[in-house]
């Protein structure tokens, strides 16, 4: 390292003192980026798949000792009132692609109307809500990161549309002593417009109350069941 450190800024005096003409000075060809694949249904080749319509093998009850038994039919899975969802694998910094669709009857409205959620690491929650013509506290609609930060607009499609999002997490990091010492980051395409960008995660996602900041490991992503039949589909992830 040291020895790349004296090379760079020797490079940078020689090119400083006007010494350095030829481009090839400055390429680097080491390393090389590894090759990804993008199938036809845009599925990139090094993704993990958390749900393709068939199955919930991915899944499991919150508590971590049932399975997940929300309704699976006609290639996507409905939340049924058993409660929320988690995957059974742990992650870290990830991106992260997935599909919801929010009922097409309106019952309700506020955040009554199509609510779920996204959850990394158990704790923190890009808000899943039917926003289409429906008010709410804006740091709680949909694409919101929940009582930290609004999305930058409204993206919402029409109740019983499909809608998707592709969102960057980057996990908090704790020390040995348990204290933050970076903090969580999150990135959100909304339908692939921008409503999130680069905000820094102040702590869980609570109902009541401020952010915590308890340290924890790499996590689960969970999905809400917060008594709305919203559905999703292709669900998948990269780890980064
Ligand atoms: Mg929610």
């Amino acid at each position: 390292m040291r020895i790349i450190i004296t090379l760079a800024s020797l490079l940078l005096s020689m090119a400083l003192a006007g010494q350095i003409t030829q481009p090839e000075a400055s390429e680097v060809w080491e390393p090389q980026p590894r090759v990804v694949s993008i199938d036809k249904n845009d599925l990139p080749s090094d993704a993990i798949v958390l749900f393709d319509g068939k199955n919930l093998d991915a899944w499991e009850a919150k508590d971590g000792e049932k399975p997940a038994s929300w309704k699976v039919a006609d290639n996507c899975v409905t939340v049924n009132g058993t409660g929320d969802i988690q995957t059974k694998q742990s992650f870290g910094s990830v991106q992260l692609h997935i599909e919801w669709r929010t009922p097409a009857e309106i019952v309700s409205e506020g955040q009554g109307r199509g609510n779920s959620g996204v959850f990394f690491q158990k704790r923190y929650e890009v808000q899943v809500l039917d926003n289409y013509n429906n008010k709410t506290y804006s740091n709680g609609q949909a694409g919101a990161i929940y009582k930290q930060h609004i999305p930058l607009v409204n993206a919402c499609a029409p109740p019983g549309e499909w809608q998707k999002y592709d969102i960057i997490f980057e996990a908090p990091i704790f020390n040995t002593d348990g204290l933050k010492i970076r903090s969580g980051y999150l990135t959100v395409f909304h339908n692939g417009v921008l409503i999130q960008n680069h905000v820094e995660i102040y702590g869980t996602s609570e109902y009541i109350g401020f952010p915590k900041n308890i340290a924890h490991e790499a996590d689960k992503i969970m999905l809400q069941d917060h008594g709305n039949p919203v559905s999703f589909r292709n669900i998948w992830l990269r780890e980064l």
